[in-house]
């Protein structure tokens, strides 16, 4: 991918810069002009500003198709050896792109055992399945948005196919992105259509402007190419073949634990960066916002001794305020205050619409809740799937 330098030696620090950016990506610290490459859209303002010719855009050697890159990986869902029937769909849609492409389709599935293996070879026969990976770990047992991304990243690092698929719900929205940025390649997000060109590349369809316009989009020079489909576009179809045809390989991975410990980690080192005291919650840095999943008051009192002991603000949902577990003043939303915090921690909160108005402009989002489909994973940026208690004794025990 290209990306944009600044050579300090011929660089003045005039300023000129930060104040063409458009993007307000530019700051100068130190004498020294550093881009946020988070907000940089490598739109050249900068370049025809500088008179010192300073900054330069790198350009990656482009790559066309190759043949280092070969065939379709479907990422399936399967949690606690269950396989939606949507799943089903987007690889009867792959089939029929195999048959355009001339790639073949490989299934991944991550799993917690090994086991299963009969039924499902049976059921991916059915729809034309020829090669079945499942890679599989105990601890795979809950869906931690870090553990799969990671897995799956490695997988396809290691395999090179040319085109990888997911299905847009919860769990394709949460690692489809993660995924593309480890392995540095775009996706497309939320496709209604996949077809291919005649140069074999993955045209992916999707509508824009409010739904106005259909966009094709193609990547032809990264790979793999990725995209994510909504659920219920496509339709199953069988293509039945003979279950002895299969190729079915398991593998055991490395996972340490099976609650996001690196997400865990993850807050820890923000709180541990931040000289922030109990700042008022409008101005707060951290915000650990308590939602109904705190159960209790008490539940609720842990939560808010635990934040104030680490510095960090407390916040709470209007259920919590309804239950006169917190006052008013800490209720965040419609209604309540509109934060925008570097970092917010929602504990067991739903994500209802009129929670999210009030916190949706924070910096980083994580969503800790034991129900897959709640809302807030759809904004959140660190999905946690676990029991929210699980959580705090992690946290507790390095605090
Ligand atoms: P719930 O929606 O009940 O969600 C609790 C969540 O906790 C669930 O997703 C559950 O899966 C999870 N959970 C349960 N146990 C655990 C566990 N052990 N570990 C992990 N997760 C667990 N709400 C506001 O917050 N702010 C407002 O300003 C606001 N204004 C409103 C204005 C109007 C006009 C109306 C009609 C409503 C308003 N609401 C407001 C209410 C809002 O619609 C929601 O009802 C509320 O935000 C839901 O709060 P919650 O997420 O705490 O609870």
């Amino acid at each position: 991918m290209d990306y944009i330098e600044v050579d300090q030696e011929k660089c003045n620090a005039c300023g000129k810069c930060v104040k063409i950016c458009p993007f307000n990506a530019i700051q100068i610290k130190n004498k020294e002009v550093l881009i946020d490459l988070n907000l940089c859209t490598l739109c050249n303002a900068c370049i025809s500003g500088c008179e010192r010719g300073a900054i330069k855009i790198i350009k990656s050697g482009r790559k066309s198709v190759s043949s280092k890159y070969k065939g379709i990986l479907v990422v399936v869902e399967y949690f606690n050896r269950e396989l939606k029937n949507i799943n089903l769909q987007l690889i009867s849609k792959a089939v029929e792109l195999s048959r355009a492409s001339g790639d073949e389709v490989t299934v991944l599935l991550i799993g917690n055992t090994a086991g299963n293996a009969k039924k499902l070879k049976s059921i991916f026969a059915k729809y034309g399945i020829k090669k079945i990976r499942l890679i599989y770990n105990k601890n795979l047992n809950q869906f931690i948005t870090e553990d799969f991304s990671e897995i799956i990243s490695k997988e396809i690092l290691d395999t090179n196919p040319k085109i990888v698929l997911f299905l847009g719900t919860i769990f394709g929205r949460s690692i489809a992105p993660r995924i593309a940025t480890r392995i540095k390649t775009g996706l497309t997000a939320d496709c209604t259509d996949l077809k291919i060109d005649k140069k074999g590349n993955l045209l992916q369809i999707r509508p824009t402007y409010g739904g106005k316009v259909l966009a094709t989009i193609k990547s032809p020079y990264n790979f793999p190419q990725m995209a994510s489909v909504r659920p219920n576009i496509f339709v199953e179809k069988k293509r039945p073949l003979k279950t002895k045809d299969i190729d079915f390989a398991t593998r055991e991975t490395d996972i340490k634990s099976n609650i996001s410990l690196q997400g865990v980690k993850k807050i820890i080192n923000l709180i541990k960066n931040t000289d922030e005291h109990r700042a008022p919650l409008d101005e707060a840095k951290i915000v650990f916002c308590a939602g109904l999943g705190v159960s209790s008051k008490e539940g609720f009192e842990r939560l808010r001794s635990f934040a104030e002991r680490n510095g960090v603000t407390i916040a709470a949902t209007r259920k919590i305020v309804d239950n006169r577990w917190a006052d008013f003043s800490k209720q965040i939303g419609q209604t309540g205050l509109t934060i925008r915090p570097e970092l917010y921690v929602g504990f067991g909160v739903s994500g209802a619409i009129h929670h999210i108005m009030g916190m949706r402009n924070s910096r980083k989002i994580v969503a800790i809740n034991k129900d897959l489909r709640a809302p807030i994973f759809k904004i959140a940026d660190y999905c946690v799937v676990a029991d929210l208690f699980d959580v705090l004794d992690e946290l507790e025990s390095k605090f």
